[in-house]
């Protein structure tokens, strides 16, 4: 069997706007709706043609895809509609039924239409919680589980929110679309709008009974547990959004968001400075003066480093890549070892009477080059950019 043109079904030109698309299907579809030719086959057929024709030619990349390639297009690229194979009742849970709401389909989402999404109740809120790291779970990413209150659909009633699945009814205010249309006169003429039917909730059904565990909401609060996977290089005050993943939705209606706010903890070594680390090195000044090996702690353990002979209070010794890597997975930070050489605050005799020795000695006398000078700079170049 082959297919009319969606154009020429719908009666519009090739190069017709989306608002003369819509207009052309509106009279179309109100002309065949079912409730105006009750048990009239061609009827039921003109309108689901004239359905699928609407449903391509207002999805810009489908219309596009026809535009180019056809009919074959659509079927090569998975994006066909086979309205007549379709059950009507489908087609009119879609689109409402009441010719009073006929604004509804064009006000619904894209999901409602063409795709097998039930009408359903009320999305549930987005749930937010704060997760709290160290630097070395950020280093590396963490798997988090963490125990939260949150609704949960209902296991009793599988989130219908109804006692028996006998109990559950179309709803007869909406007649099963969960959503009513209303003619608001405007000094632009009426307006047409559609709202979330107040009978069902959205949910298109009502229920004679209700589940006695969730009292029919088909939702429950509880304990949960949630896993998350963290990813590395994640800091202080960034929002990470599961979707999905939040409360439970209205008798059966999609979950919100789960928004994870992360928090980080202060670290016993270490500041951080993006995606490098700083930590303070306190030696003394005969190994200043003398050198010496040092280690320091790192996200990792413990590397040693070498204190050449002559090392200046605010020098900075950079291990590369010991840092944190970035979020966006691009390289990697370092571990900064900023020295500060210890003053002693208390002496004993001998070590009074040794500094008191060096205390004239010629080396002993300050004579900073313009270089050890500009070790202040650099700390601020390193940790302000
Ligand atoms: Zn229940
Ligand atoms: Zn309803």
């Amino acid at each position: 069997m082959t297919k009319r043109d969606y154009y020429e079904i719908l009666g519009v030109p090739r190069n017709a706007s989306e608002d003369e698309i819509k207009k052309a299907y509106r009279k179309k579809a109100l002309e065949y709706h079912p409730d105006k030719n009750p048990g009239d086959k061609t009827a039921e057929e003109k309108f689901k043609e004239a359905a699928e024709a609407y449903d391509v030619l207002r999805d810009p990349e489908k219309r596009a895809i026809y535009d180019r390639y056809g009919h074959e297009g659509l079927n090569q690229s998975g994006a066909a509609p086979h309205y007549e194979s379709m059950d009507m009742q489908d087609i009119l849970r879609r689109f409402g039924i009441d010719d009073d709401l006929f604004a509804e389909f064009f006000g619904r989402s894209r999901t409602g239409f063409g795709s097998r999404a039930q009408s359903r109740g009320e999305r549930g809120s987005n749930l937010r919680i704060r997760v709290k790291l160290t630097l070395e779970e950020i280093a590396t990413g963490v798997h988090k589980k963490i125990k939260v209150r949150r609704q949960v659909r209902c296991a009793t009633c599988n989130g219908t929110g109804a006692r028996n699945s006998s109990d559950v009814e179309t709803c007869s205010t909406c007649r099963g679309s969960g959503m009513v249309g209303r003619i608001t006169q405007t000094p632009f003429g009426a307006m047409q709008t559609a709202t979330t039917c107040p009978a069902c909730g959205g949910t298109g059904q009502t229920v004679k009974a209700n589940c006695p565990t969730c009292r029919g909401e088909g939702r429950i609060m509880q304990e949960d547990t949630i896993e998350v996977d963290i990813p590395a290089g994640v800091y202080e005050g960034i929002q990470l959004s599961v979707s999905g993943k939040g409360n439970a939705g209205l008798r059966g209606g999609p979950s919100g968001d789960l928004i994870i706010n992360i928090e980080e903890l202060p670290h016993e070594h270490f500041t951080r400075e993006g995606r490098n680390i700083l930590y303070e090195l306190f030696i003394n000044i005969a190994d200043a003066a003398l050198g010496a090996q040092v280690e320091v702690p790192t996200l990792e353990g413990r590397a040693r480093i070498k204190i050449p002979a002559g090392t200046q209070s605010g020098k900075i010794f950079r291990l590369r890549e010991k840092g944190l890597p970035s979020l966006e997975g691009r390289g990697r930070g370092d571990l900064l070892v900023h020295v500060n050489i210890w003053t002693p605050k208390k002496l004993t005799d001998e070590e009074r009477r040794l500094l008191e020795q060096l205390r004239d000695m010629p080396n002993f006398k300050p004579a900073p080059t313009k270089e050890d000078r500009s070790f202040f700079e650099r700390v601020r170049d390193v940790f302000g950019g």
